[in-house]
């Protein structure tokens, strides 16, 4: 229950707008969802893990791993490889 508060509270954060950061990649981007591990803000388009295999203690909380297991992410090896392709 707590962890699931601490995820929606994240998105109210955003919805609020009363605090906005942005997408370590893309300056001119909104960086919706954040890494705690890495301490970094990613838009909706570079938003992944980035280390899946190494163990992270905010994984059971992090909405964007949540989010990747759903489908709603892709992860950051596909997008390498689908960069690879294009
Ligand atoms: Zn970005």
């Amino acid at each position: 229950m707590f962890r699931e508060a601490e995820t929606n509270r994240m998105i109210l954060v955003r919805r609020e707008g009363d605090y906005m950061d942005f997408c370590y990649r893309h300056p001119e981007r909104e960086g919706v969802f954040y890494c705690q591990k890495d301490g970094t803000r990613m838009c909706e388009e570079c938003a992944c893990c980035h280390s899946p295999r190494i163990y992270c203690q905010f994984r059971t909380a992090c909405i964007i791993n949540m989010l990747t297991k759903e489908g709603e992410l892709s992860s950051c090896a596909e997008k390498v490889k689908s960069k690879k392709s294009a």
